[in-house]
């Protein structure tokens, strides 16, 4: 055993913790958990602890449904909301075929992979997430409408706001599980807050916004409420964004960070941001996952200002831009090794470990074949007529889910990165979702046609 899994055990002794709960993530991004008690912990970390894979989403076909659940004591956390005596804990699980084997179908072992593609050429890649979601009044039973649990609007500090004891209560015990918190706040919409992870390895931040997830819904029950990640819950409020800002560290040394350069971008930033528009359409699925991601996706200047709510639209990218799809926030030279690109495609709902491969896997494809940027764009893109960005080259973003499928299909990239099981497994079953709600009569249908048809 080594000095990390001795760790554990001894802390499970010291604090007389008698669960153990071995966490792990299937293909859509949902949680997985199994208990186990403490003795068997051993073993587990050695061998692993077998069960159904083919239980799970997405994890194995049913002939080979043996797998194999490995907990990485480098995640060992006691849950602080279990703080009644025989505690729990928790740690996250790589998955093993039964021969040891890392499984096809684990989400973590595909973002493993890439970051160690990434490593072969000398780089590290890091993270830092700025999450939204609602919080709602509670939680709508079927066919009702999703009521915000408070009126409060962006930065909004008002003297009895409930967001803020939530924001309060919940980041505590987000540090308590060793996650820090950089930055929180309302966000535009009511009941929308936003809080952003610090800066980690892309592999601990995956983890995190797991654990996060988890966090918030746990603390909204506490008080309550009800916490969603769903992409768009209101059709006349922003949707749950999950900008994330990201850099490639060689060394000690920011790859994206080059003194003097325009933006003080480095050529490899300038190329992973080439990479990253390129592949954009191709990856949109599995960062915009649900048939209502696209419905965040979208802007319609007529529409009320908030509606889209800074989601992007379009693929660009653009220094000071909050319509693009990338931006580039500046940095004082001295701030070097803080320089990072934001990529704000993605939802509060996506499979973090899964989106954080592909992107790597776009950015590193612009590094490695020298990718030109495209001239950046300044402009708001969204106040544009459609011949004008015809004009200037730029690019819709897929419009639907049918739309990122479509493009992910015919994606090398991302099945090279998925690997073919998950790759398989994610159209499928995204298909499926897009020909269910494509049968769907709609409220909206009812309304528009049946009294002028
Ligand atoms: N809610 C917006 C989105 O979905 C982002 C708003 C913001 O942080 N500027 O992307
Ligand atoms: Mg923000
Ligand atoms: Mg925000
Ligand atoms: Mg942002």
């Amino acid at each position: 055993m080594d000095r990390q899994q001795e760790f554990v055990l001894r802390t499970l002794e010291e604090r007389d913790i008698r669960f153990v709960r071995l966490w792990f993530t299937d293909v859509l991004g949902y949680l997985k958990s199994v208990a186990v008690a403490p003795a068997e912990l051993e073993a587990a970390f050695t061998e692993g602890i077998g069960f159904d894979g083919s239980a799970i989403e997405g994890f194995a076909r049913v002939h080979e449904a043996d797998m194999l659940a490995q907990p990485d004591p480098s995640t060992f956390q006691v849950l602080p909301w279990r703080n009644e005596p025989h505690g729990t804990a928790r740690m996250y699980c790589d998955i093993l075929m039964p021969d040891g084997s890392p499984s096809y179908a684990d989400p973590r072992h595909v973002l493993k992979r890439q970051l160690s593609k990434a490593s072969d050429l000398g780089f590290s890649f890091y993270t830092h997430p700025e999450i939204e979601f609602y919080l709602l009044r509670n939680k709508p039973g079927p066919g009702e409408l999703p009521e915000p649990n408070d009126d409060g609007g962006y930065f909004d500090h008002t003297p009895h706001n409930s967001a803020y004891d939530f924001r309060r209560n919940a980041i505590m015990m987000l540090e308590n599980m060793g996650i820090s918190v950089e930055f929180s706040h309302h966000e535009g919409g009511p009941g929308q807050q936003e809080i952003d992870l610090r800066y980690a390895d892309a592999l601990t931040t995956a983890d995190n916004i797991m654990t996060f997830r988890h966090v918030m819904k746990e603390v909204a029950l506490e008080e309550g409420v009800y916490a969603t990640f769903m992409p768009k819950p209101f059709t006349e409020y922003p949707g749950s964004g999950m900008h994330t800002h990201m850099s490639l560290f060689e060394g000690e040394r920011n790859a994206f960070y080059e003194p003097g350069a325009e933006y003080h971008l480095s050529k490899i930033g300038r190329s992973f941001i080439g990479g990253l528009l390129a592949h954009s359409a191709e990856i949109s699925a599995v960062c915009s996952q649900w048939v209502n991601s696209y419905k965040r996706l979208w802007h319609n200047a007529a529409a009320s200002a908030g509606a889209g709510g800074e989601a992007p639209a379009y693929v660009c990218w653009g220094h000071n831009n909050r319509s693009a799809l990338v931006r580039v926030p500046m940095y004082k030279p001295d701030k070097g090794n803080s320089s990072r690109i934001e990529f704000r495609a993605l939802d509060s709902a996506c499979n973090p470990y899964l989106a954080y491969a592909v992107i790597l896997a776009a950015g590193l494809k612009g590094i490695e074949e020298g990718y030109e940027l495209p001239p950046g764009s300044e402009d708001d893109v969204w106040a544009l007529t459609p011949a004008e960005r015809r004009a200037l080259g730029i690019q819709p973003l897929p419009q639907s889910l049918d739309e990122g499928i479509r493009a992910m299909e015919r994606s090398e990239l991302v099945a090279e990165t998925l690997g073919a099981h998950v790759f398989d497994y994610f159209l499928r079953n995204k298909r499926e979702e897009w020909q269910e709600y494509r049968r769907q009569v709609t409220p909206f249908e009812l309304q528009r046609y049946l009294p002028i048809l």
